[in-house]
Parts: structure tokens; sequence; C-alpha cells
């Protein structure tokens, strides 16, 4: 076997035209020691991702020259990338757009460092993830361990009973862990596609399952909405 050069950092290519973000990712990337590649457009930022490869997309969903769903698009055509994207608050059909397009997460700007170097680690493992078969049949969180090989839930050591649907909707959200699902996605993948404007289903299926699984369904710890947009599984 060949010796690689071993490049420890990550390379982020960033596809936004403000010049202020660029700068504040600019630092934050660089003092957390991953590095950036910069492209102000979406040409630009096309062109940057075949030819240097990054290893996650960060993108504004407003770009000058190309809708920023469109530049998922078409990353998504040939490329399995993390995408990360940017967008302005009270634009939640633009997020939408952005996931179901096939983007991992998004932030909602002005984003803190915390918030950003944690969406970025979740897109990254999980697409490490996915590169790796087989996962972890046992899935845990706080009181919540669910076996996905033998089908069983528990809930601080105690078997609880989901009906097929509510199982399916609970495998659906642990696949992508603390991750935003759209409403979208969930209605496809548990009732199929031709369900996927039910969003009544979905909120009366989400409610069962928070007063299964959750201390307080008003105030849910595992299952999180994510309002206009769709739900996120939060893992500790
Ligand atoms: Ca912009």
């Amino acid at each position: 076997m060949s010796e690689q050069p071993f490049d420890p950092a990550v390379t982020v290519l960033v596809i936004e035209d403000e010049p202020q973000i660029r700068r504040f990712l600019r630092a934050t990337l660089a003092s957390h020691g991953y590095k950036m590649i910069e492209a102000a457009s979406a040409q630009e930022g096309l062109a940057q991702a075949t030819s240097r490869l990054p290893d996650l997309v960060i993108l504004d969903l407003g770009l000058p020259d190309m809708d920023g769903v469109d530049v998922a698009k078409r990353l998504r055509e040939w490329s399995t990338v993390p995408i990360l994207v940017l967008s302005v608050r009270d634009r939640e059909n633009d997020k939408i757009a952005a996931l179901d397009a096939g983007a991992d997460d998004y932030l909602t700007k002005p984003f803190g460092v915390g918030e950003l170097l944690a969406r970025m680690r979740v897109a990254m493992r999980h697409s490490t993830q996915l590169n790796q078969e087989p996962g972890d049949p046992v899935f845990k969180t706080g009181g919540l361990q669910v076996d996905l090989a033998r089908r069983q839930v528990l809930l601080n050591g105690g078997e609880v009973h989901l009906t097929p649907i509510e199982y399916k909707l609970l495998t659906v959200l642990i696949r992508h862990a603390e991750r935003v699902v759209t409403h979208q996605q969930l209605l496809k993948e548990v009732w199929g596609p031709a369900c996927t404007n039910e969003t009544h289903y979905l909120r009366v299926y989400m409610g069962q399952l928070r007063h299964k699984l959750e201390a307080d369904p008003a105030r849910p710890h595992y299952l999180i909405t994510e309002p206009g947009v769709g739900y996120r599984l939060k893992v500790e």
C-alpha cells in the first residue's frame, strides 16, 4: 500500500456573497482547524466544488447569480458532500426547498459559533455513517433506547409499545438523528409519496409519540419541532 500524505484539515467550501459573513466564517473556521475555500457566487462555488472536492459545503440561499436551492440540486447530481445552508429568518419555504433538494441542514442568520460548529459536526458525522455499513442497530439517547434489529423501544428501561406508524416515524427520525427532517420527507418516508400534503397526519402521530416517549409532551426533550419546517430528534 502506498503512503498517502495525511492532511488532517477538513476542507470547507463557503458559497456566500456577503463579505462580512465570509469574514466571520474565515476567522471561526481557521481558529478551529478547518481549511476554508471561498466563493462569492453560485457559478464560482460550483466550479470550486468540482475542482477542490470539499468535505463540507456551507451554502447561502440568497446568491446574486443563482438560487441557492438550485445550487444544492446541481451539487446533488454528482456529489454526496454534506451541505449546510444559510438562510434568513422567515424564509421557511427556502429552507424546506433546500432540504428537499438534498441539503443536510440549515442555519438561520445570524448564528453563533457554537451552533455553526455543532451543525457542521452533525452533517459530517452523518455523511460518514452513510458510507459505513452496517450501523449500530441500537440507538440510544438519554433514557430512550431503540433496538432497530429487534424493533424494541425502551424508555428508562421499560418497554414502550408503538403502533407500526409511530415506530416507522421514530425510525425515520433516528436515521436522520440530530438533523431536521422536513414535513414532506417524513410524510413521504412514512406514508408514501401520495401523502406528502397530509401534514395533519404528522401532527397527530407526533403527538402520540410524544405522549409515549416524552416526560412532558408539551415540552419535548427528544422530538423537537422546527417551526414551519419539520422535526428534529435531539441527541444528548
Ligand atoms: Ca446572500
